[in-house]
């Protein structure tokens, strides 16, 4: 067994969300390319009309 903490606390080490740059909140998915809070770069931004409109 390996004797100390080698590999404690490296779980959150690969970041998985940075800054949006089109709704500045740290949503943007690195690995999905997309933002999780606006949706960028998806060309509809939240619309208030999700599937209603129609
Ligand atoms: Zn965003």
């Amino acid at each position: 067994m390996v004797k100390g903490t080698t590999s404690f606390g490296k779980h959150s080490r690969h970041k998985v969300h940075i800054v949006c740059r089109r709704c500045g909140h740290r949503s943007f998915n690195v690995k999905k390319k997309r933002c999780s809070y606006c949706g960028f770069p998806d060309p509809r931004w939240r619309k208030y009309s999700w599937g209603k409109h129609r």
